[in-house]
């Protein structure tokens, strides 16, 4: 039996499955993740300073000036195969949801609906003083004709609506907790399960599976590891369970 067929047994088998995504599933989207190596945001620059709640408290232009560029390619993303095969999954009923670290809301576009979003994301920001929203489109228009950072009529500085380091988490994570723990099966896609606390989830899950380029530390303790990419592992998954 190949590592895919175990997958499509798990995936038959259990009652209900959750599925965690990460950067790796939106790669084939045009959108860096974190650790590829030469690829990843990593090799180029400090995402933790990129994406620091220090540096949007202490230098707040700073923080905008580099994160525009950035959440504009974002923005323009579309999804790919792997998104489509999982809201399939989803529509099918052979999924419960998914739990994404990814803050580009690609799971949502391409049709998936159950989607708890533990990074948060990116459709809008809030004023750090009166908390007031405003869309994303609109605060980077502000960044792009000099208004850096981008200030509410309060004169509170906005902020992305997305989890940075140092921040807490949201109350997603509670939720994604609860599904994890009463799921039969955890599948995990494209993420490297570096990143605490979400990488727990993976250690609370009663089987799981793994569909990944790169080995993750997780392996040891999966009950099936897919090594490949993202879009055409899961679009084969999917065509063979919902044709
Ligand atoms: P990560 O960069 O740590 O790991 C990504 C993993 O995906 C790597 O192990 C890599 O080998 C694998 N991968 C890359 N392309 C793949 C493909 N096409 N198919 C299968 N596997 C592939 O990402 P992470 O674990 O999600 O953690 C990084 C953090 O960065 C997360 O918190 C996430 O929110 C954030 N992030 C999000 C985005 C996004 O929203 N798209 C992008 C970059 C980073």
């Amino acid at each position: 039996m190949t590592d895919s067929e175990r997958l499509i047994e798990l995936l038959t088998q259990s009652q209900y499955t959750t599925v965690l995504t990460g950067a790796g599933v939106s790669t084939e989207s045009g959108i860096p993740d974190f650790r590829s190596p030469e690829t990843g945001l990593w090799s180029k620059m400090d995402p933790m300073e990129l994406f620091s709640r220090q540096v949007l408290e202490l230098t707040p232009d700073v923080f905008w000036q580099r994160a525009e560029p950035l959440f504009r390619e974002f923005a323009s993303a579309q999804p790919n195969a792997c998104h489509r095969a999982l809201a399939r999954l989803e529509q099918a009923g052979i999924i419960g949801g998914v739990v994404t670290q990814n803050i580009d809301g690609l799971h949502q576009m391409a049709g998936s609906k159950r989607v708890l979003e533990v990074h948060g994301h990116l459709r809008s920001g809030s004023c750090r003083k009166c908390c007031q929203q405003k869309s994303m489109e609109v605060l980077l228009e502000q960044v792009r004709k000099g208004e850096s950072p981008p200030r509410c009529n309060c004169g509170g500085v906005f902020r992305p609506d997305v989890v940075l380091f140092g921040d807490p988490l949201p109350e997603e994570f509670e939720q994604a907790w609860q599904w994890v723990i009463n799921s039969d099966l955890l599948l995990v896609v494209g993420s490297s399960l570096e990143v605490a606390p979400v990488c727990w989830l993976a250690e609370r899950s009663r089987q799981l599976a793994i569909v990944n380029m790169a080995p993750t530390g997780y392996d040891y303790r999966a009950d099936t590891v897919v090594q490949g990419q993202a879009g055409e592992v899961m679009q084969a998954i999917a065509d063979h369970l919902c044709p």
